[in-house]
């Protein structure tokens, strides 16, 4: 049989565990990865410095492994081929994990007074405003609004950094936002979990209720829009931009083509959709690269049943939070992860996620 390349778009957690899976499954079939940074980027949105790890670090370097630090601008699936700042990808199979960023502003104000954080230069504005108020003799009040683990993370990660210069709160965007408050309790943050910001302004955020609440720096960590690029090669996306998948991870109506990750809109099998998280990325990563295993030898697809663990939290680079029912374990990332949680699948966003995937992924 020919040999065939598989080109994996994104090397997050969903890309780059496809990546090993595939290199640890096919013995001879070629795997490219494309990323625009030649390391997993694992937040340098976060404001703590030096949240990346070259790939060579967890993909085993080998002949068949290309991994390519490009730009992807284009997806030309009828042609087989992708196309990037470094020419042109030809594939046989094709596997999309370009994540997701917190870029649109739902909220009214927030376009002008809230910067995401998907921006490059939102944790520079943090730093030199949370300066600024110190040079004054003043704590800097941060208000992160969002309904995830990427506000809460960031929360506390902003909490724990710049220690007694600030006051960070979390602000939902959306009712029934997806965040333990004890964890954001734990480390000083306040959550006002019974409001929704209505809007923003340059000094402050209007709440549900009608209270003002002053902010020096509203950072926006809402609603996830997943990369733009699938939906204008003209897939089949939901709301939010995520590419529309079976349970296999293979995208509807497009044979050949999976999805993985925060870009992918899978089923969670209640009704609704796979919540856009680490865990979620890094088991489906693993499944869409024995998926794409299992078509170049032939064999049935399996389905994708996630095993959530449910909230985990990465509360700073040393300092993460997992739960399980009544299991509740935190402490410092590595440790969180084995003792209490015992899954392999557990990563979050700081530097502890980052040596964890790495030892991890490295088995
Ligand atoms: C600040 C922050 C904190 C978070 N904290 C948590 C947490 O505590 N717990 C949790 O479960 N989840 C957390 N999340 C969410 C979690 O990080 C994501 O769900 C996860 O990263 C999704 O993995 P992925 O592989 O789909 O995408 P990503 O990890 O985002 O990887 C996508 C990759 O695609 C690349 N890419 C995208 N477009 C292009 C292009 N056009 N050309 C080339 N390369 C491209 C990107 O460079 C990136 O490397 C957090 C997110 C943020 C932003």
């Amino acid at each position: 049989m020919a040999l065939r390349r598989v080109v994996i778009l994104g090397g997050g957690y969903g890309g780059a565990c496809a990546a090993q899976t595939l290199l640890a499954t096919l013995e001879e079939d070629e795997v490219w990865l494309c990323d625009r940074f030649c390391g997993h980027h694992v937040t340098s949105r976060g404001p703590e410095p030096g949240w990346i790890i070259p790939l060579s670090r967890f993909l085993p370097l080998q002949p068949r492994l290309v991994v390519l630090q490009t730009e992807v601008h284009e997806l030309d699936w009828r042609g087989h081929r992708v196309l990037t700042d470094r020419g042109v990808v030809p594939y046989d199979l094709l596997l999309l994990a370009l994540g997701a960023w917190a870029e649109p502003c739902r909220v009214s104000g927030a376009q002008a007074h809230a910067p995401s954080l998907g921006a490059l230069d939102t944790v520079p504005r943090l730093r030199r405003c949370v300066r600024q108020f110190a040079r004054r003799g003043r704590r800097a009040q941060v208000v992160v609004l969002g309904n995830g683990p990427a506000a809460s993370s960031f929360a506390c990660a902003a909490a724990r950094h710049f220690g007694s210069a600030v006051h960070v709160s979390v602000v939902p965007t959306a009712p029934e936002a997806r965040i333990v408050p004890e964890e954001l309790e734990a480390e000083g943050v306040d959550f006002y979990h019974e409001a929704v910001a209505t809007a923003v302004a340059a000094h402050g955020v209007r709440l549900s209720q009608g209270e003002e609440l002053p902010s020096d720096m509203t950072v926006w960590a809402g609603e996830l829009e997943a990369a733009a690029l699938p939906a204008a090669a003209g897939l089949s996306c939901s709301a939010g931009g995520r590419v529309r998948c079976d349970r296999h991870l293979e995208l509807v109506g497009q044979p050949g083509i999976f999805a993985a990750g925060a870009d992918a809109a899978v089923p969670d099998g209640r009704g609704g959709l796979v919540a856009p998280t680490a865990q979620a990325a890094i088991q489906a990563g693993r499944l869409a690269g024995r998926n794409i295993a299992h078509i170049v030898c032939g064999q049935e697809l399996e389905a994708f049943q996630p095993d959530l663990f449910g909230p985990w939290q990465a509360l700073s680079q040393q300092h993460a939070v997992a739960r399980r029912g009544s299991l509740r374990t935190s402490g410092a990332g590595r440790s969180t992860l084995s003792d209490g949680a015992r899954a392999p699948w557990l990563y979050a966003g700081s530097g502890v996620r980052l040596r964890t995937v790495t030892e991890r992924l490295s088995r």
